[in-house]
C-alpha cells in the first residue's frame, strides 16, 4: 500500500485504539489463558506490525501468525515478545525462524525433523509447538501418529535440539457452539494431552481456542487463546450472544469522484444489471475489486454517504461503482463509507458479509488494493470512556 495523501482518494482507517480494546476485553473474558493475537494475513488487513503493536499494549503475552515470513516480519518491525507461527512447507527455511527465536509448529515427524536439523545448523535449540488434529482434518497430526510425533520430540529435546513448548489444536464449529463437534474435539484434544504427557512432555502451552471458542466455550480456553478476528472488533458468530462489545478497528472510506442525474430506464454500470425505476441521483465511488471490494456486493450491499445508507447499483467494476442517492445530492469529495464501526449508522464488515454471504474475515481480508491505511488513536479505550 502507497503512501496515504489528503485528502485520501480511499482509505482504511485503523483505530489503534479500538484494538487494544478488544483485546483486553477478551483477557477479561478468558482470565486463566495467555492471550495470543493472530495478525496472519496483513493483520486481516489491518497491517500487519501494526496490528501485532497494539495488541502488545493491550496485554498480549503471544503473537500468531501463519508462515514464517510474517513471524520474521513482526520480529523484525522490533517486537519482543512470544510469536508463534504454524504453517510451513517440505525445505522451508527454519533457520531464520529459529536465530530469532519464533516458535515454530510441527505437524508431523517429517517437520520436525527438517526443524531439529535447522537447530543443529544454527547451533541453537528450536522451539517448538506440536499440533495434533482433533477433527478439522487440516493440518496437524491424525491421532495414528500421536504416539510418534511424541516420542520423537521427547527424544530431540532429551538431545538438546528442541524445546517443545506447546501442544495445540484447532476447532471445526467454534462459530456453532451447539454442534456436537466441539465437545468431541475438546475430549479429544485432552487425550492428546495426556499421551503427549505420558511420553515426557511437560509444554508450557496448551491451547485449541479461536476467537468463536474464546467468546463461547470456557471449557476450551486451556492456557492459552488464540484471537484473530474478535481482536480486531468483528464477531466470529454474529448471531450468537456473548456480551462483550467488540468494536470494530476498521473503516474503509473514499471519495466520490462524481454525482449526476440519470433518467428513469437506465441501466447502471457493466451488463445493465440494474435499471432505475425513476429519475435519480447516482455517485461514483472510486474503488473497485481491485481493491478488494467483493464482486459479489453487486446491487447487494449499502454505502453511508451523507448520513444515510445508500444502496450500491448494478455490478461492482475493477476500480470503480455507483450509488443510488435518490432525490439527495452531494458534492464531489463527500466521503462515502463503505464500513465502519456503525457509531454513526453505516453498515459493518459483517453487514456486508451477510449481504455477500460470506464471513466478515473476507471482507476486511480481501480490502486493500489502492486503498492506504491510516492508524489513527481514538483514545476510545481510555479507563474513564470504558463503560
Ligand atoms: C486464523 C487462526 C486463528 C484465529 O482464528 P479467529 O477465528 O480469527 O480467531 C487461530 N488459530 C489458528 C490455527 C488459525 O489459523
Amino acid at each position: 500500500m502507497s503512501t496515504p495523501t489528503f485528502p485520501a482518494r480511499a482509505e482504511l482507517v485503523i483505530d489503534r485504539a479500538a484494538l487494544r480494546h478488544n483485546v483486553r476485553l477478551l483477557k477479561q473474558h478468558a482470565p486463566s489463558a495467555a492471550m495470543m493475537v493472530v495478525v496472519k494475513a496483513d493483520g486481516y488487513g489491518h497491517g500487519l506490525a501494526e496490528a501485532a503493536n497494539a495488541a502488545r499494549e493491550a496485554g498480549a503475552e503471544w503473537i500468531g501468525c501463519a508462515t514464517i515470513d510474517e513471524a520474521v516480519r513482526v520480529r523484525d518491525s522490533g517486537d519482543q515478545g512470544r510469536i508463534l507461527c504454524w504453517l510451513t512447507v517440505p525445505g522451508e527455511a527454519y533457520v531464520p525462524a529459529i536465530v530469532r527465536e519464533i516458535e515454530v509448529t510441527a505437524y508431523s515427524t517429517d517437520e520436525l525433523a527438517e526443524i531439529v536439523r535447522a537447530a543443529g545448523e544454527c547451533g541453537l535449540p528450536a522451539r517448538v509447538q506440536l499440533k495434533v488434529d482433533t477433527g478439522l482434518s487440516r493440518g496437524g497430526a491424525p491421532e495414528a501418529e500421536w504416539d510418534e510425533l511424541f516420542a520423537a520430540a521427547a527424544w530431540a529435546q532429551d538431545r538438546g535440539g528442541i524445546v517443545v513448548t506447546g501442544v495445540w489444536s484447532h476447532l471445526a464449529c467454534s462459530d456453532e457452539p451447539e454442534h456436537p463437534a466441539n465437545d468431541a474435539q475438546e475430549a479429544t484434544f485432552r487425550d492428546a494431552l495426556a499421551r503427549a504427557h505420558a511420553a515426557g512432555l511437560r509444554p508450557e502451552v496448551e491451547h485449541l481456542a479461536n476467537s468463536a471458542a474464546t467468546l463461547l466455550r470456557p471449557s476450551s480456553h486451556f492456557s492459552l487463546v488464540r484471537c484473530g478476528i474478535a481482536s480486531y472488533g468483528l464477531d466470529p458468530a454474529p448471531d450468537v450472544a456473548h456480551g462483550v462489545r467488540l468494536r470494530p478497528a476498521m473503516t474503509a472510506r473514499a471519495q466520490i469522484a462524481l454525482v449526476k442525474g440519470i433518467a428513469a430506464g437506465s441501466g447502471v454500470s457493466y451488463g445493465h444489471t440494474y435499471l432505475t425505476d425513476t429519475d435519480t441521483n447516482v455517485a461514483l465511488v472510486p474503488v473497485g475489486y481491485g481493491d478488494g471490494v467483493l464482486r459479489y456486493a453487486s446491487s447487494r450491499v449499502s454505502v453511508w454517504v451523507a448520513g444515510k445508507q445508500r444502496p450500491l447499483i448494478g455490478r461492482v467494476c475493477m476500480d470503480q461503482f455507483v450509488l443510488d442517492l435518490g432525490e439527495d445530492t452531494v458534492v464531489p469529495g463527500e466521503p462515502a463509507v463503505l464500513f465502519g464501526n456503525g457509531d454513526h449508522g453505516e453498515p459493518t464488515a459483517t453487514d456486508w458479509a451477510i449481504a455477500c454471504e460470506t464471513i466478515n474475515y473476507e471482507i476486511v481480508t480481501r480490502i486493500g488494493g489502492r486503498f492506504t491505511r491510516r492508524y489513527v488513536d481514538s483514545g476510545f479505550d481510555r479507563p474513564d470512556e470504558v463503560g
